[in-house]
């Protein structure tokens, strides 16, 4: 695990001016809008992105935003001003990044299922970049591009077959996983890809999964990386770019202790693992570690009803405003913001939704909870409000900015 203890007094200190103190200054003001909301902390997510900033000075590697972690366009510009590029999964998100003013020479475009239509939003815009997934995409790739009378930038994404030790469900880089090309074929692959004239092989693609706190997979993606690129140089093939994915976990438990995600430690692992060779450069996609701890769902307790064995604190925000726990039974912290009690209790925390699986948290301790207390939900920028929907009819979730 990540020494989530290491973090300095002075990030520390950030947080709890931006988290705890920040929801209650303003509590006031939150306390007015409609619930449930995302409450973004815009100084939090620039805390984050300077660090990122810094860790990568001076070495030949680039961060592209994985934007399908959170779309919101307010976060979406903070972050482009940062200078970081964008990681795209379709091609509304390619127009979305386009549109808040991500340059075209930012832009990677990953997914194992492109439509021949994306692939021309792609082209189009002339992104630098195609993650390809299969062979069959990249002779599409090759065709919508020799009619455009273009050639298509591609990167091979490759499937390393590590395991990440992360949920079953945001694994991707093992051999049962649909991602990427095998490496038994990679070798046909790159030919294939020399041999079209509309594609240009920029360099290799790598993604183990997502919420990943150990280093270890990535000491190991190094190695692999390394391994190939030696391979390749020998045959006298060069990349100008590795990109190594994203992935790198946050600590949903201790969220007031560790606002910023570990970087240095991540960044050092690449540092220290990755030979990169001349000219080349390494591209990260960070998504989940960039914005989780930004985001928090503000909502309301509508009700709290107790039975023979439980007590239940029933919230107006329910799965379809944040669907990880439900999706992956996954953890978030969880606070009463108005509650002045002393007495803890122990609940249920759950969604209006009618499903068993709207549950957002199971015997969670709380201060004793009423009805109207207003309840923040911690690490919720990610794939949070970018996953919502509008089942039951429900409206979808609003959003608030602090600094
Ligand atoms: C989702 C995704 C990412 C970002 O993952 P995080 O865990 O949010 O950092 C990066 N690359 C690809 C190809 C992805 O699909």
């Amino acid at each position: 695990m990540f020494n989530f203890a290491k973090k300095t007094q002075e990030t520390q200190n950030i947080y709890f001016k931006t988290m705890a103190l920040k929801y209650h200054k303003k509590l006031e003001e939150l306390s007015s809008l409609d619930t449930p909301f995302y409450c973004y902390d815009l100084a939090l997510l620039r805390e984050t992105l300077n660090t990122i900033n810094k860790e990568i000075k001076g070495f030949p590697y680039a961060v592209h935003y994985a934007i399908k972690a959170n779309g919101n366009r307010t976060i979406l510009e903070e972050i482009r001003r940062s200078g970081v590029g964008a990681d795209l999964v379709s091609g509304n998100e390619i127009k979305a990044a386009l549109d808040v003013g991500f340059k075209p020479e930012k832009m990677a475009y990953a997914g194992v299922g492109k439509t021949d239509r994306e692939i021309e939003t792609g082209i189009d815009a002339g992104i630098y970049c195609f993650n390809v997934e299969s062979v069959e995409e990249m002779d599409v790739i090759n065709e919508i591009a020799a009619r455009r009378g273009k050639a298509a930038g591609i990167a091979l994404r490759v499937n390393p077959n590590i395991d990440a030790h992360t949920h079953r469900y945001i694994t991707t880089g093992t051999s049962s996983d649909k991602f990427g090309i095998d490496k038994q074929a990679l070798d046909d692959v790159v030919e294939k890809a020399r041999s079209l004239s509309n594609v240009r092989l920029l360099g290799l693609h790598f993604h183990i999964g997502s919420q990943v706190t150990l280093m270890e997979p990535y000491e190991l993606l190094c190695k692999e990386i390394n391994t190939l690129l030696d391979h390749f140089e020998k045959k006298g093939i060069n990349f100008e770019m590795v990109d190594v994915g994203g992935g790198l976990g946050v600590d949903y438990e201790n969220p007031e202790a560790n606002p910023v995600a570990r970087f240095e430690e991540y960044f050092n692992v690449f540092k220290r693992g990755l030979k990169v060779r001349p000219g080349q450069m390494v591209h990260f996609e960070l998504g989940r570690s960039i914005v989780a701890q930004c985001g928090a769902l503000i909502s309301r307790v509508v009700f709290v009803k107790e039975n023979a064995v439980k007590k239940f604190v029933i919230l107006d925000a329910g799965m379809t405003d944040l669907m990880r726990p439900a999706l992956y039974g996954s953890k978030h912290k969880i606070v009463n913001l108005t509650s002045q009690s002393t007495r803890q209790v122990t609940c249920d925390v759950v969604g209006p939704i009618c499903e068993s699986s709207d549950v957002f948290g199971r015997d969670v301790q709380l201060p004793f909870t009423r009805r109207g207390d207003l309840v923040a939900i911690l690490s919720a920028g990610a794939y949070g409000e970018s996953m919502a929907s509008r089942y039951n009819m429900r409206s979808l979730p609003q959003c608030h900015f602090i600094e």
